[in-house]
């Protein structure tokens, strides 16, 4: 057995530290970023933040809304064949990823659907990216898809990193227990703090020219701003997106005034109860960790939550005098606050 006692951090464990700028207005700042990939060899240019793979919010619905703010999202899995080759033909889907687990019937699905429909990116997720067969795994989609940008995960040290990368991944994601509605933490004991993970594997992957992507955690605007300050390239939303007009959930309403309007909908992990059931027996395979069910509160259409991320990265752009996006790692200094500290200190 052994004991790290590095310090490790999450998003609630620093702020941002202000720098004085010659920046006047939020406007001045450009939160898009380009990206060429290192083994798809394609450029992409937009605002690096993607709705995550899971049923409520990575919907088309979602992957349309988002587009028009030049952000991105991962279709969830359990859409039939037949829809997604309908939707990779018709779409502008530059912004779109096509999610798959590792079993036959993912590797099969998609298959039948890229002989179909052009499938540009793809997005290989498992909840542990440490298996030897996940590596080969992804080693097989990049024979097969040489042009394809490939983000796989999940994955929160450098050395997985690194294997990743060099077995053609282009996009790490990086994050195990962070999740609004993962249980991982509590069930298994596994995780790593989210900030922390998001520095270490950056660093691992920008070395080898690759990117990553911070997946979970995010539960308010500045916690993509930190997640852009540790060096993360994309940022993938679930809670934060969950709620809103774009996304696949039941929705509970209440009567008000005489009028029947909606309050709140359900929101919940790919590994929970509710998923399990949804898709138990179906092709689908699970992710192996746990999560849970909640309640998130009605929000409407999901661009009145988009301009508010954005401003908030805005904001924080003109805070610490970054132009544009790619520089804010370099200007960030993170300070340390909070639960740590009052555990140091006894507060
Ligand atoms: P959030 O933005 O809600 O904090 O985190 C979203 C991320 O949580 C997803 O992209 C995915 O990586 C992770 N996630 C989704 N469902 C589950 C689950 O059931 N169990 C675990 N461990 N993680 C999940």
């Amino acid at each position: 057995m052994i004991i790290e006692s590095d310090l490790k951090l999450d998003f609630k464990d620093v702020l941002i530290r202000p720098k004085r700028s010659t920046l006047a207005s939020r406007n001045d700042v450009d939160i898009r970023r380009t990206f060429r990939f290192l083994h798809g060899g394609s450029e992409w240019t937009g605002f690096p933040l993607i709705a995550a793979n899971m049923d409520v919010v990575g919907t088309m619905a979602m992957a349309r809304a988002l587009s028009a703010f030049g952000a991105m999202t991962a279709l969830h899995k359990h859409y039939p064949a037949e829809a997604l080759v309908d939707f990779f033909r018709q779409e502008d889907t530059a912004n779109v990823f096509y999610s798959l687990g590792t079993t036959e019937t993912d590797y099969e699905k998609l298959r039948a659907v890229k002989s179909r429909a052009p499938v540009g990116k793809l997005c290989l997720d498992v909840a542990n990216g440490y298996t030897e067969k996940f590596v080969q795994f992804v080693r097989r989609i990049r024979d097969e898809n040489p042009d394809a940008v490939i983000m796989a995960g999940n994955v929160v040290t450098g050395d997985m990193t690194e294997a990743l990368v060099l077995a053609g991944t282009d996009i790490i994601k990086v994050g195990i227990g962070p999740g609004s509605v993962c249980t991982t933490r509590k069930m298994t004991g596994v995780g790593y703090p989210q900030l922390s993970a998001i520095i270490e594997c950056a660093d691992a992957a920008h070395g080898l020219k690759g990117q990553v992507c911070a997946d979970g955690g995010c539960t308010v605007p500045g916690d993509v701003s930190k997640a852009y300050g540790a060096g993360a390239d994309f940022v993938m939303l679930g809670g934060m997106l969950a709620g809103h007009d774009e996304c696949e959930g039941d929705i509970r309403y209440e009567e008000r005034d005489g009028e029947r309007v909606p309050v709140a909908m359900a929101f919940y992990g790919m590994s929970s109860d509710t998923a399990m059931k949804k898709y138990a027996g179906g092709v689908a395979a699970y992710r192996a960790s746990e999560g849970k069910t909640v309640e998130v509160p009605y929000r409407g259409p999901v661009e009145g939550t988009m301009q508010e991320i954005m401003g908030g990265v805005r904001s924080m752009m003109t805070y610490i005098g970054a132009t544009r996006l790619k520089e804010v790692p370099k200007r960030t200094t993170f300070i340390r606050v909070g639960s740590q500290l009052n555990t140091v200190f006894g507060a």
